[in-house]
């Protein structure tokens, strides 16, 4: 086990410990329905220190530390 692999496995959806699935990039490290939810029902995310801001297609924002 290394202890300086930090890259997050799971999904950083709030209350989501599923394996997430492979994504490109600076994207968020999502599991498949919620990578889904992301990108057609208005939630958004972005990284903000050591973890996950997302915004809910209300408007209600929510940090997910990873
Ligand atoms: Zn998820």
């Amino acid at each position: 086990m290394s202890s300086t692999d930090t890259a997050v496995r799971h999904c950083v959806f709030p209350g989501c410990r599923t394996d997430a699935q492979s994504t490109p990039g600076s994207a968020a490290p999502l599991c498949r329905r919620h990578l889904d939810l992301a990108r057609h029902h208005g939630w958004s995310c972005r990284r903000l220190g050591d973890g996950y801001l997302w915004s809910s297609p209300l408007g209600r924002e929510q940090l997910v530390r990873v």
